[in-house]
C-alpha cells in the first residue's frame, strides 16, 4: 500500500449509449460505424467535465466486435473517437475489437479493459468507478473492483450493480460525493 497515495481514481465510460446516442431495434442497441451515424450525447458534456474539474481521469472503453467481424473499418472508428476525445477531453480510449468466439479477456463482461487502463495509468481500481447503461460494464466492475453507477435502461439486468441512477447527472453527483467520502461499500 505504499504507493497508494500516488495512485490516481478513473472513470470507465461505456461508449455507446453514455458518450454517444443509440438506436434501440428489437430490444438491441444499435451501435454508429461511420462518423456521420455517430450522434454525440452533447447532455453529458457539462456532466463529465465536472469530474475532469475534480481530478478523475477519463478513460472510454467500447466492445467493437465488428472489428474483427468485419462490418467496423478502423479508420472510421478512429474518426469517432478522435471527436469523442476532443469533445468529453477524455484521457484515453480503450477498444475490445474482438468477437465473443475470441475468447478473449477484454470483452466486457470481462475486466481486461479495465486492467489495462489501470496499469497504464496507475489507477487505484478500488477507488474508480464505471458508468454505463448496461450490465456488462456493471460485471466487468464488479470483477476489476471498482464501484458500478448504471443508467437506468432496458440493459441493466440481473446482475450485481451497485447503483442504478435515473440520468447521467445523477450518477455524476453520485460519484462527486463517493469520492469524497472515502471507500464505497456497495448498496
Ligand atoms: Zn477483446
Amino acid at each position: 500500500m505504499l504507493y497508494r497515495g500516488s495512485m490516481k481514481l478513473g472513470v470507465f465510460i461505456e461508449r455507446d449509449g453514455v458518450l454517444n446516442v443509440v438506436r434501440v431495434e428489437r430490444q438491441h442497441q444499435v451501435c454508429p460505424v461511420t462518423l456521420e451515424e455517430m450522434q454525440i450525447n452533447s447532455a453529458a458534456v457539462p456532466f463529465l467535465a465536472k469530474l475532469k474539474a475534480a481530478g478523475l481521469l477519463l478513460i472510454a472503453t467500447t466492445n467493437q466486435p465488428g472489428l474483427s467481424r468485419g462490418y467496423q473499418n478502423r479508420r472510421e472508428m478512429d474518426r469517432m473517437h478522435d471527436l469523442l476525445r476532443k469533445t468529453f477531453a477524455l484521457d484515453d480510449f480503450f477498444v475490445c475489437p474482438h468477437d465473443e468466439t475470441d475468447r478473449c479477456p477484454c470483452r466486457k463482461p470481462k475486466p481486461g479493459l479495465l486492467v489495462e487502463a489501470a496499469f497504464k495509468w496507475h489507477l487505484d481500481l478500488d477507488r474508480s468507478f464505471v458508468i454505463s447503461d448496461k450490465w456488462q460494464d456493471a460485471e466487468a466492475a464488479r470483477a476489476a473492483g471498482c464501484t458500478s453507477l448504471l443508467i437506468n435502461s432496458p440493459f441493466v439486468g440481473k446482475a450485481h450493480k451497485d447503483f442504478v441512477l435515473p440520468d447521467i447527472g445523477a450518477v455524476v453527483e453520485k460519484i462527486l460525493r463517493l469520492k469524497n467520502t472515502g471507500r464505497v461499500m456497495a448498496a
